[in-house]
């Protein structure tokens, strides 16, 4: 089962200007819902080829069980948004509750879900100001978040690029085996 035998490489630009894009949309999501907690959820693919079918099954299927998990932890969701971009799938939902362990859950998702380690869950506020604050791990003084190849901090092994792009995706396939 290989998951990247279809779908259109991205550029860099394309990255760039999708990047822009969503900072965008979450800061329009936050004035709209001013009160809500924003939770956005990417896949996290490692090479130019970001969605096909089979990738946004996985997301699909990932993003549900996150709804249902939010409703099993009794949060109250104002509103849900999906884009299928080529540049790969994105989900929204504001959450209205001043709870303050919403990424807690949100970490607890990605450690414990069969694909939540392929999942990047941000979780933003308004501040006073109505500047838009990310809530991360430094928040709660948590350790970052560990390769899902070697276990080292994820974020070395991106910097010194520890892993080819065929060894990401065979780990990936057999994450997801299962799933499609
Ligand atoms: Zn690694």
């Amino acid at each position: 089962m290989d998951m990247f035998l279809t779908g259109t490489p991205q550029t860099l630009l394309d990255i760039l200007d999708n990047k822009e894009e969503r900072e965008r949309y979450k800061l329009q999501q936050l004035a709209e819902f001013p009160t809500c907690q924003l939770v956005s959820i990417g896949i996290n693919i490692p090479g130019d080829i970001k969605t096909n079918e089979s990738i946004e099954k996985v997301f699909n299927l990932a993003t549900e069980a996150f709804e249902r998990y939010l409703m099993d932890n009794e949060l109250i969701i104002r509103h849900v948004r999906k884009k299928y971009n080529p540049t790969g799938p994105e989900f929204y939902t504001l959450i209205d509750s001043e709870r303050n362990d919403i990424k807690r859950l949100c970490i607890n998702f990605e450690t414990f879900h069969q694909v939540g380690r392929l999942l990047d869950i941000d979780v933003y506020q308004r501040d006073e100001a109505g500047e838009m604050l990310i809530i991360d791990r430094d928040f709660y003084n948590l350790p970052s978040r560990r390769c899902y190849v070697c276990q080292k901090p994820a974020k070395e092994c991106t910097r010194a690029k520890t892993h080819s792009i065929d060894d990401l995706r065979t780990k990936i396939n057999k994450m997801c085996q299962s799933l499609i």
